[in-house]
């Protein structure tokens, strides 16, 4: 039976009124309001010949027992942001879930595979700041004695709010459980970027998430009268700041889809009277090839460098955060290609993911992994005003079930050779 795309949208559209208000969806993960998403999600497994479970780290798995206990994961996250929009992450479990239910029909409840569905924890990490938290857990890449005491804007801790949600911090690593039997994952999700409306296109294969290097940077100059100072005698701390600020576009522009963003900049003393002794900026620097990405960084720590000397100043840089970029699966990728164009009637548009996803942490297992995007009107997410047109919601759907029996099949051949 092929999944019905009417009944994905019903669904949203409800759970958006369950959970959502006037500034939009307000699912934030380890709140009243996502737990009440979360018991919604489980009385509409009903009648359905599943089982559900969560994890030691807060994921809901639902499983579909196969003749084989080797698994095709479908997923994606119910919480939200704040102010957030229906579709970013609800469409993607939504929809796994309405695949799901196509295979049990047609399987008599018995596919030969074993189908799972999974409702990633706290993916955005829109309270305590870690994102990817449950899907983190489960890969092993999360750092518990970091994130320990990580508090909210109202003083309560990371580990008080998981308690408070049942699941003990020390325990989360055990998520790790799940992995066990895990054949492929997918995971349908919105753009949340403009490159697939301007391009005119409702579906694209993702090839990746793109690894990131972000660092802060801080140029030490002179203080000094902004009366009595001539042009010539300063050390303007903010110019070399401005000026790196205007190089690492064109960094970021020699690379078809790197991108840099210096998005905080500080200046002391920050008063109209003085001129800057010292900035603090931030840069953050994106790309999914990794050798682009190391060259974009050395690009940038040699303009620092080239500015602070000219404005007779000094730099120097701090890591704050990377990550390597984690391509997905290529069989995957190429099977979700063909899903895509034998539902839009036209070929496939491959892109790489600038935001990281939960099937990045899956991908960084070595479990193989791919992503779908659906357009994104405007290119608008984390907002009320994010929205998909239906048609493209509709397709999404379809081409994601197709995706879904193409991953079946390959497993099939896969386990024969
Ligand atoms: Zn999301």
């Amino acid at each position: 039976m092929p999944a019905d795309p009417s009944r994905v949208i019903a669904n949203l559209r409800e759970l958006a009124a369950l959970t959502g208000d006037a500034n939009g969806a307000q699912r934030v993960a380890f709140t009243p309001t996502w737990q009440r998403a979360r018991e919604w999600f489980a009385g509409k497994l009903t009648g359905l010949p599943v089982t559900q479970h969560r994890d030691a780290a807060g994921n809901v798995w639902v499983t579909l027992r196969g003749a084989s206990p080797r698994s095709l994961v479908l997923g994606s996250h119910l919480d939200s942001v704040p102010n957030g929009g229906w579709l970013d992450g609800a469409l993607g479990v939504m929809t796994a879930l309405e695949v799901l239910c196509g295979i049990a029909c047609d399987s008599n409840g018995r596919p030969p595979f074993t189908i799972r569905v999974v409702d990633w924890a706290d993916e955005e990490g829109a309270r305590f700041g870690r994102s990817l938290f449950g899907s983190s857990a489960f890969a092993g890449t999360h750092s518990i004695a970091a994130d320990r005491a990580r508090t909210d804007r109202d003083g309560v801790t990371l580990e008080a709010a998981l308690a408070g949600s049942g699941i003990e911090i020390d325990k989360i690593g055990e998520a790790a459980n799940e992995r066990k039997n895990i054949a492929a994952y997918l995971e349908l999700h919105i753009e949340q970027g403009p490159v697939l409306e301007r391009l005119g296109l409702p579906l694209g294969a993702v090839l990746g998430t793109k690894g990131v290097e972000r660092h802060s940077i801080t140029f030490h100059g002179q203080e000094a009268h902004s009366g009595s100072t001539p042009m010539a005698d300063r050390r303007d701390a903010l110019a070399a700041a401005a000026r790196l600020a205007l190089e690492i576009r064109s960094i970021a522009m020699r690379h078809a889809d790197a991108v840099c963003t210096m998005g905080s900049v500080k200046t002391f003393p920050g008063i109209v009277t003085a001129v800057v002794g010292r900035c603090e900026a931030t840069l953050d620097q994106r790309d999914l090839d990794a050798s682009i990405l190391a060259t974009m960084y050395s690009e940038a720590q040699k303009a620092s460098q080239l500015f602070a000397e000219q404005e007779r100043c000094t730099v120097e840089w701090s890591r704050i955060w990377s990550i390597e970029p984690i391509p997905f699966h290529p069989k995957l990728i190429e099977l979700c290609r063909e899903a895509i164009a034998e539902t839009q009637g036209t070929p496939a548009h491959s892109l790489p993911s600038g935001p990281l996803h939960d099937a990045a942490e899956v991908a960084r297992l070595g479990i193989p992994t791919v992503m779908m995007f659906v357009q994104s009107l405007h290119g608008i997410s984390h907002n009320k005003i994010e929205d998909t047109r239906e048609e493209h919601l509709r397709l999404a759907v379809a081409a994601f079930d197709r995706l879904a029996a193409k991953t079946l099949g390959w497993m099939k051949t896969s386990a024969a050779s």
